[in-house]
């Protein structure tokens, strides 16, 4: 896997192998059509699920709520649960290593800001908490889990843990060693290039950052509104509300792998357990963060029970209609908008989807809010790295707030846009995502 010169990771090798049927990338590579498909892998691992839903996969329990024990929650992301999962896993020595996402220690030389790292230690874990949306891969901690005997627990977005199930099927040591996933739901993943861009919102240079808080805490205001943080190479820092970037909305899919377009996980059906953030009210409004929770793994839910009974976390048993609820607009957009996106033809090859193509019943607002979202996400690779090539930021900026203008207008009938739209059809009174 290499960035490309959008800032995407790439799978790259021999045409031969990228495109064989039988190669091991078909077997492995989580949006080959030749691969199985989540409902597949989750019936292998979780055949005795006491729930089944079409939404939340295969599960034993779900809850909401956040880690009541030491820095866990203000740390971390959300509430804090998957460090905390992590570190008991360590503590009760079902695990001798996690593979997670921590920031690289001097990303200019290494050419990029976070990377996956195996970590042994509490120290070290807790140092790699909070969420990156940022291009990583896991050929390395793969490769360290084959070269170093143990059991191993892996962190990632839903597509990253169905990769590591069909490597697993290909290979014997990994499956041996890879104890437990910790899966984190995922609305996309975005390019290298959101940070870049956040760096020049702030009259920054990348070349500067030695690390970016993609989600800075502050207790006393609503968990989602985001805001990014800086720090330089000096230690100064600087930062910023997502809401006041051109490309923080994050409904509007600026920067968006375009693999993203043909994913219908969204709650990491084929991991252990996966961890997301209730955004449901009241806990988006709660600026400390809260979690939800699915748990599919027995030897889990045993000791997320035994972490309830001693008062170290506070959770409580939600069921699947809460967990849908609280990521609401994912779910549109990865199945009524993926089988509206299904219909429009494509070059290359078919994506094998859940989801059938279809776009009955949709109404043209929520058609143009999903060819609206496409169109971000594909130009805003494009007009990033025109603006680069170019040392104009200000091209970039300009066209991405015309585009979120558009955006708005159509999702939420906002501004001048918006009264175009709604006198087109093109935007509703229903005000969403
Ligand atoms: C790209 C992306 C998209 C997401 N989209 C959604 C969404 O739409 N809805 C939602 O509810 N939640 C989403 N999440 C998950 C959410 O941001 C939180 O990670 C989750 O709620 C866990 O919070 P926490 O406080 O329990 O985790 P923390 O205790 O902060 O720990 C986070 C753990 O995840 C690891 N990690 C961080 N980034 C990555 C990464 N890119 N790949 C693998 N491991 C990583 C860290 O190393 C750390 O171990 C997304 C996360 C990512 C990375």
């Amino acid at each position: 896997m290499q960035l490309d010169r959008y800032g995407q990771m790439k799978p790259t090798g021999p045409k031969t192998w990228l495109r064989g049927r039988d190669e091991e990338f078909a077997r492995i590579c989580p949006f080959s059509p030749v691969a199985p498909d989540e409902d597949k892998l989750a019936a292998e691992y979780f055949s005795h699920a006491k729930n089944r839903d079409s939404f939340l996969g295969r599960y034993e329990a779900a809850f909401v709520g956040h880690v009541e024990e030491g820095g866990f929650r203000s740390s971390g992301s959300s509430g804090g649960m998957v460090t905390w999962v992590a570190a008991e896993l360590l503590r009760l020595g079902l695990v001798d290593g996690v593979a997670h996402v921590k920031a690289s220690d001097d990303p200019q030389s290494e050419g990029r800001l976070f990377h996956y790292s195996l970590s042994r230690n509490l120290q070290d874990l807790q140092a790699g908490a909070k969420s990156r949306y940022y291009p990583v891969e896991l050929s390395g901690v793969l490769q360290l889990i084959r070269e170093a005997p143990g059991r191993y627990a892996v962190v990632g977005i839903p597509c990253f843990i169905k990769a590591v199930r069909l490597a697993c099927a290909d290979d014997p040591i990994l499956k041996e060693r890879i104890a437990f996933t910790l899966g984190l739901f995922c609305g996309h993943m975005k390019s290298a290039r959101m940070a870049e861009s956040f760096a020049w919102q702030m009259g920054q240079d990348i070349g500067k950052v030695k690390r970016l808080d993609y989600r800075k805490k502050a207790h006393d205001r609503p968990a989602n509104w985001y805001r990014a943080e800086l720090t330089l190479e000096n230690g100064e820092t600087c930062a910023q509300d997502w809401w006041h970037l051109v490309d923080g909305d994050w409904g509007a899919g600026f920067f968006q792998n375009s693999a993203c377009n043909f994913c219908d996980d969204i709650v990491a059906e084929t991991a252990d357990i996966a961890f997301g953030d209730a955004w449901k009210e009241p806990y988006s409004s709660d600026g400390r963060g809260t979690n939800v929770v699915i748990i599919r793994s027995t030897a889990l839910l045993d000791v997320i029970d035994a972490g309830i009974a001693e008062k170290r976390i506070v959770l409580s048993h939600v069921d699947s209609d809460f967990v849908v609820a609280t990521q609401a607009s994912g779910f549109r957009q990865r199945r009524e908008g993926l089988a509206f996106r299904l219909t429009w033809p494509r070059m290359g090859m078919r994506p094998r989807k859940r989801v059938h193509a279809g776009s009955h019943g949709l109404s043209r607002q929520r058609m143009a809010v999903y060819i609206m979202r496409n169109w971000i996400s594909f130009w805003s690779h494009r007009v990033f790295l025109i603006a680069d090539l170019l040392h104009s930021p200000r091209l970039y900026i300009l066209w991405a707030r015309t585009a979120l203008a558009c955006y708005h207008g159509i999702a939420y009938s906002r501004g001048p846009i918006g009264r175009i739209a709604q006198r087109l059809g093109l935007a509703g009174s229903e005000g969403r995502a």
